[in-house]
């Protein structure tokens, strides 16, 4: 296992090398081949919709960094779920939350910023706290699929994070639907509760509702607003 302290170039050259190399791998190779690059530099992000990567991640380096943003919006379920992973699974949950409590954030900005803001309100509860989280590591990877919206569709298995200067990994891109369900089924994978419930992406609780027949996957997400994103993707 390598843990050498690499430069910004470094990291760019491995991701487009790897981005080549990679792009018809496995899952589980893909993980294998971050734990044997970035050791304990290298980190799982998670929704907490479902633990799917978090298992493959464990698979490869057991003990692995699971990150979950506490936005303090989100559903029970969701926080049970979170809860459940790091009761059951090989893996170490850590739980980034905003500089701001939504109290703090309602004196400051008013209440519902969501309602009002939602791209301001993503950027105080989402992505800030994960440039700050994300800062002790060289490669972070996330459960991003290409089959989820139009939005996702090019998303690269390992490409160059330009904004944070790492390497981000998306090991399950050309995965569908049905590959998820089918991983879950195999493993016995912990999922969020609300996915048996009509959401098919679960989000924060003002933001996301169950979607329809027919919809994309995040159809439920900033229903109606013409917001597909929270920016940490983009
Ligand atoms: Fe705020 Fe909604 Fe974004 Fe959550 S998803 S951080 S509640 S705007």
């Amino acid at each position: 296992m390598t843990t050498a302290p690499y430069t910004a170039q470094d990291l760019q050259q491995l991701a487009e090398q790897a981005g080549r190399d990679l792009e018809e791998a496995s899952a589980l190779d893909v993980l294998r081949w971050a734990a044997d690059t970035f050791g304990p530099r290298f980190c799982v992000t998670s929704s907490m919709e479902d633990a799917v990567v978090a298992h493959l991640a464990s698979r490869a380096l057991p003990g692995v960094d699971v990150v979950f943003l506490d936005t303090g919006y989100h559903f029970p379920e969701t926080i049970g779920t979170r809860d459940a992973v790091a009761a059951v699974m090989d893996v170490n949950v850590i739980t980034l939350t905003p500089v701001q409590t939504v109290a703090e954030q309602d004196a400051q900005y008013g209440e519902k910023l969501h309602d009002r803001d939602p791209d301001l309100c993503c950027a105080l509860r989402k992505v800030a706290p994960l440039e700050a989280g994300l800062k002790g590591y060289d490669a972070w990877a996330t459960g991003l699929r290409r089959d989820e919206s139009p939005t996702r569709a090019n998303t690269p298995v390992v490409g160059w994070d330009a904004r944070r200067q790492k390497v981000k990994i998306a090991p399950i891109a050309r995965w569908t639907q049905g590959d998820v369900e089918a991983y879950v089924a195999e493993h016995g994978v912990l999922t969020n509760p609300l996915l048996m419930d009509g959401y098919a992406s679960v989000g924060c609780a003002p933001c996301t509702r169950r979607v329809l027949e027919g919809e994309d996957a995040r159809a439920g997400r900033w229903a109606g607003i013409g917001k597909t994103e929270c920016g940490i993707h983009q």
